[in-house]
């Protein structure tokens, strides 16, 4: 009997080889012939029973990490090279000489609970209720990439040539022809396959076996991907570029957008504060200066739409999604700071009370900007200091900017300058010690960023703090020196947001998944 490596291989994948005397005039006296029998079907041989839905299962002792899956895809999708639906990752563990490497190949995990689907503002994303593939419209998406920061995956992609989201769909035109999706047909080594899960057995031996090996951690999206493991997986291994954190995007329309309207919100509390005590010179004036700044906030955010003339169903899902509180919570705070501006300028008597509701509705407005970013696939954003830095930016802003143009006391405004400065010292220094203190990789990996290549810009922003909320406004005297406070201030805040954006480190596709070396149920 001949023993050949790729027969052997072939075999392991469900493919039978038979080795049997030669016949014909080409084969030689005494030679072998093989006969292949068909593989193991890598689809399912029978239709979804009700409660029971598609999955992927990945059989991580086969996959040698080809990536032919990934251009299979590519060229069932028609994306670019940069954009992978399905992607490979190289997971390696152990000590020299005993180290052991492994490839990890994820598309999207069709998860039970989506994240990606809750927070997108115009409903792009559905479930089908018959499969459970979890598809996106393209045609509905506006490009926000709300959805790319809510998956523990990194699943979502965006591609800034169509302004949208894609992301796997389990070629759900091919399986609904009875076809394998273009990444299972493609795999040498059959180590992808689409397997029927019953939801409800799924959903409860998750949360028997939440952050087993193979198994997602409990607080994501309930995946359904079934992992099968290596047996002695070395339990150090993780992905081998583990350690390379780089900065994320900078998302500048947003820096702007959430500094600028953050800075309108506050600079209207210390103009209604200071018509509560009596102050009328130049409030007109500084609420026109607060309302301008807070429609040209909006107009920037529409800068990071990939579809800005779609805008306006950003709107559509208020009742579910963060995203679409905020734009609704502005446009109304546009229009009540509109008119409280109007009312200021001509002496309306009851101009306080559309004073109050323009701060309830700019402070729902802040409120639900800070919500955006408690997202649990992006553990830097998802804390009360993100809620305190948002809120510190307008107490400190909103009053410098209402001084610098000549409202009220400058002393009351200095003392507030003060307080808030201070506050948000405190609270980015209690988020550095947060992210530094932390067991979590993510959180420390933020930390090692911000202490490292962050660490110019780090310095930089509590230096302009501390100038522009503390050192400025109590040693500089006149209009002149506030404003330099003001402008001081301005450029840590925008600093720091910048920094907010920049130094989160998201989850990635394949911890959540490599806890430790049994495998996965
Ligand atoms: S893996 Fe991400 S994109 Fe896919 S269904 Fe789950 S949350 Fe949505
Ligand atoms: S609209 Fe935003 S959240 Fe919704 S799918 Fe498109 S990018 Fe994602
Ligand atoms: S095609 Fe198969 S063997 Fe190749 S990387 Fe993808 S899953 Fe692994």
């Amino acid at each position: 009997m001949v023993s050949l490596p790729l027969i052997d291989r072939a075999s392991a994948d469900g493919v039978t080889f038979v080795l049997s005397p030669g016949r014909g005039e080409m084969a030689s006296p005494g030679g072998y012939e093989m006969a292949v029998l068909p593989a193991a079907p890598r689809i399912p041989e029978r239709a979804l029973q009700p409660g029971e839905q598609y999955r992927f299962h990945f059989d991580m002792t086969k996959c040698i990490g080809c990536k032919c899956c990934v251009v299979a895809c590519n060229e069932q999708n028609g994306n670019p090279p940069q954009i992978n639906w399905r992607r490979v990752g190289e997971i390696e563990g152990g000590f020299y000489p005993d180290t052991k490497r492994f490839y990890l190949s994820m598309g999207c995990n069709h998860c039970l609970e989506p994240s990606c689907l809750l927070g997108c503002p115009v409903d792009a994303y559905k479930k089908d209720p018959l499969t459970g593939i979890v598809q996106h419209s393209p045609d509905a998406c506006i490009g926000c990439q709300y959805c790319t920061w809510n998956c523990s995956y990194g699943v979502p992609q965006y591609n800034p040539e169509r302004g949208v989201v894609g992301k796997c769909d389990m070629c759900y035109g091919r399986l609904s022809n009875g076809r394998e999706p273009a990444c299972v047909n493609a795999c040498p080594e059959g180590a992808i396959r689409i397997e029927i899960v019953d939801s409800e057995e799924w959903r409860r031996e998750y949360a028997a076996n939440a952050n087993a090996p193979g198994l997602p951690s409990a607080d994501d999206s309930l995946s359904t991907t079934r992992l099968t493991l290596p047996e002695k997986l070395p339990s150090d291994t993780k992905k081998a570029d583990f350690w390379r954190v780089r900065p994320e995007h900078p998302h500048w329309p947003l820096v702007v957008m959430t500094v600028l309207t953050q800075l309108s919100v506050g600079a209207f509390a210390a103009i209604w504060l200071f018509e509560l005590l009596g102050a009328s010179a130049r409030l007109s004036i500084a609420a026109l200066g607060s309302l301008t700044v807070g429609v040209l906030a909006l107009g920037a955010s529409t800068m990071h739409l990939g579809r800005p003339i779609h805008a306006y169903r950003a709107l559509r899902m208020w009742k579910r999604s963060w995203l679409s509180r905020e734009v609704l919570m502005f446009g109304c705070f546009s229009g009540a700071a509109a008119l409280y501006a109007g009312s200021l300028s001509m002496g309306f008597p009851l101009a306080w009370v559309l004073g109050a509701l323009t701060i309830l509705l700019g402070a729902a407005g802040v409120t639900a900007s800070a919500c955006i970013y408690l997202v649990g696939a992006r553990p830097a954003w998802n804390s009360k200091h993100t809620v305190a830095e948002f809120f510190l930016t307008g107490v400190l802003l909103g009053p410098l900017f209402a001084a610098s143009i000549g409202v009220g006391t400058s002393r009351l405004l200095t003392l507030i300058s003060l307080g808030a400065a201070s506050a948000q010292l405190l609270n980015q220094a209690g988020k550095f010690l947060r992210l530094t203190a932390s067991d979590s990789f993510e959180l420390q990996a933020s930390a090692k960023l911000l202490s490292t290549v962050l660490r110019s810009p780090f310095l930089a922003r509590a230096a302009l703090l501390v100038a522009g909320g503390i050192a400025l406004p109590l040693l500089a005297s006149g209009r002149r020196g506030l404003i330099a406070a003001f402008l001081s201030a301005l450029a840590g805040e925008i600093l720091g947001r910048y920094l907010f954006y920049v130094s989160v480190v998201p989850k990635n596709i394949a911890s959540p998944y490599l806890s430790g070396q049994k495998e996965a149920a």
